[in-house]
């Protein structure tokens, strides 16, 4: 005859094996109602799986999908193009925002219709220009090329506010900081815009230093136009033209106005 102790321990575990089994039935009813034959994952299958994520190091694409361009093949015809106008563009005017509506003004044909009308297109583009800073900040130190696709990165993701109607237009005012600004602002940007954590180092690096801000006024007598970010005077209608000081402001106002006007009235029709 079983001793009581021994009774009540196989009770306990043919409790726990019951408990055990209703747990993994459980999941297999709420995790997967196609297909109930599924292996549950045990805790071998999770080091599988780690080991897996192991293997996919180093990131290569930064989370653009490489594995889309069959069917966004127009997308690379379409970088192809605006890349190239805006180098030549930018070669004959050397203004950053020229360039950009020059090149879009190249890019605007009806073959490109697709690519300005389809916002997973146009963020599909934008996707290309985050990973392509990101490859030159980290695999071949030209932070200088960086710069420039952060500014292609955001002005796509600008148009794509436009076209969500979450802001009325795109503001020059983030491009040039993109363009003239620090490492701190450059790495933080591409950082907030990848999935990945590969620029988690670069940053640690680069956060410390100042971010500097770019002066709206053409005859800013700063050097470079650049400015401490933090001490920037915003005009109080807009919030997106900024300055180094209230002379510059001032200075800038006849200009500036019927583009603010223009601005805050476009604000004013979005949804919000
Ligand atoms: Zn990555
Ligand atoms: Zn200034
Ligand atoms: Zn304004």
């Amino acid at each position: 005859m079983p001793s009581r102790k021994k009774a009540m321990g196989k009770a306990k575990k043919a409790a726990k094996e019951e408990a055990a089994a209703a747990t993994q039935a459980k999941a297999g009813t709420n995790n997967d109602h196609q297909s109930p034959t599924r292996p549950t994952l045990t805790s071998r299958g999770v080091d599988n799986v780690l080991r897996g994520i192991e293997s996919m190091k180093p990131c290569i694409t930064h989370g653009f999908r490489l594995e889309l361009l069959p069917t966004m093949r127009i997308c690379g015809v379409f970088i192809d193009a605006f890349t190239e106008a805006y180098r030549i563009s930018l070669q004959m005017e050397s203004n950053v925002i020229t360039a950009l509506n020059a090149a879009s003004a190249v890019c605007n044909k009806p073959m490109f219709g697709p690519v300005w009308n389809d916002v997973a297109k146009m963020e599909y583009v934008m996707a290309y220009y985050v990973t392509k800073g990101v490859k030159y900040i980290l695999d071949e130190g030209r932070d200088d090329m960086a710069h420039n696709f952060a500014v292609f990165a955001n002005y796509f993701e600008q148009t794509i506010g436009v076209a969500n109607k979450t802001q009325p237009e795109v503001i020059p005012a983030k491009l040039a900081e993109l363009l003239n600004g620090d490492m701190n602002t450059l790495v933080k940007y591409f950082r907030q815009h990848i999935p990945c954590n590969c620029l988690d180092e670069k940053y640690k690096e680069v956060k410390s230093i100042t971010k500097l801000g770019f002066c709206c006024y053409s005859e800013c007598p700063i050097p470079n136009r650049t400015v401490e970010r933090k001490k920037m005077l915003y005009c109080t209608q807009c919030r997106v033209a900024n300055y180094c000081s209230r002379e510059c402001q001032v200075a800038h106002w006849p200009d500036h106005k019927d583009g603010c006007l223009k601005y805050m009235e476009k604000k004013a029709k979005l949804p919000i």
